[in-house]
């Protein structure tokens, strides 16, 4: 093992205030855990939302931030010593995998599961000691990738996917996503690998432009237009590429309450809405056009562990890119990574490396 001196976390001490660089947090695995070294760890607005004071916590603080890990296993405690050497995933949401909806194949909303840099220490940092359940081995990866590419899988790739799935999104589909920054422009990737076609409705050209070499089939920027000019500009998009109006699946990942109200109007005959973006804030809808149009709703969250295989092989295989979505800065810098978030044009996703 490396000597102390190289290995460092970055704490979470007090809202507000800068992370504390101290010697290193990760402690030898007990039984059913493992020492991860990190090759890569996202930086998610999550991540920003806890520093701002936003949401707290649930472990309170002080802690280590961090939830989408990628790295290589070098210790192991007794029963998962088989994962020696093994390049993974670590999945967002750990779940407890004996529960009810663990049973049930629902771990994303198992009572017990355990979030990296939430509920227990996380990945901004040299090492992190984590539950070795739901882990994911990275195989070989394609030119061009290493595995700190493979980090963001755990949440911007992952979340998306489930609720693509979810939403039993086909070949001929046409699929409207709202929001296409982050977690929407792997949604528009992961509907296109499935055959949809996809059309990406954001307010920023930023978010919008690289998706036309990425899945999208057609782009709307809807910065300053109302309900009616949206759902008549998708309508045309759908026309132009022969879908009719009806059987839509809309996925609402801005987690704004224009997005939502947007998502919401585009909703029609056998159409299926999933809200995969959060807020806080509430909007006004009349709820019974479910009933009118024989729509249907649901709520995504996260993704169980058992469907972190597929994610990373719609990566390995080439169907959803990463790297034109991602940037790489070194963890050593994460004080002033995250002083220029807040200020931050790049719509690229940052992904730490120690
Ligand atoms: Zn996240
Ligand atoms: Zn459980």
């Amino acid at each position: 093992m490396e000597p102390s001196s190289q290995r460092y976390s970055w704490r979470m001490v007090e809202v507000g205030q800068p992370l504390e660089r101290i010697d290193d947090a990760a402690r030898e695995p007990d039984a059913g855990e493992v020492l991860i070294e990190i090759a890569g760890c996202g930086l998610c607005h999550t991540d920003l939302g806890f520093l701002d004071g936003d949401v707290p916590t649930k472990a309170g603080l002080p802690i280590i931030l961090g939830h989408e890990i990628a790295g290589t296993v070098v210790a192991a405690g007794p029963g998962e010593e088989h994962w020696i050497g093994a390049e993974v995933l670590v999945p967002a949401v750990i779940p407890c995998q004996e529960c009810a909806m663990c049973r049930a194949g629902r771990g994303n909303v198992c009572t017990s599961q355990l979030m990296p840099g939430n509920d227990i220490d996380g990945g901004f940092a040299t090492h992190v000691t984590l539950p070795a359940r739901g882990l994911a081995a990275v195989p070989a990866l394609p030119d061009g990738y290493e595995l700190a590419d493979m980090c963001v899988i755990a949440d911007a790739v992952t979340t998306p996917l489930q609720a693509v799935r979810r939403a039993n999104v086909t070949e001929g589909d046409f699929v409207v996503v709202v929001g296409t920054g982050g977690v929407g422009g792997y949604a528009v990737q992961v509907a296109a690998a499935s055959g949809a076609i996809v059309i990406a409705l954001d307010i920023d050209d930023a978010h919008l432009t690289p998706l036309l070499d990425h899945g999208a089939a057609g782009t709307l920027n809807v910065r300053g237009l109302d309900t009616r000019a949206i759902r008549g500009a998708v309508r045309d998009h759908a026309a132009s590429h022969g879908a009719g109006n009806t059987g839509w699946k809309i996925f609402e990942c801005s987690g704004t309450p224009q997005g939502q109200e947007t998502a919401y109007s585009l909703l029609g005959s056998a159409g299926t809405l999933a809200i995969v973006g959060f807020t806080m804030e509430k909007v006004t809808i009349r709820l019974s056009n479910l009933m009118a149009f024989d729509a249907a709703a649901f709520g995504s969250w996260g993704c169980p562990p058992q469907r972190y295989p597929e994610a990373i092989e719609l990566v390995t295989s080439g169907k959803v890119a990463l790297l034109p979505f991602t940037r790489k800065v070194p963890m050593a810098d994460l004080p002033q990574v995250l002083e220029a978030a807040h200020g931050g044009s790049d719509p690229r996703r940052t992904i730490l490396i120690p």
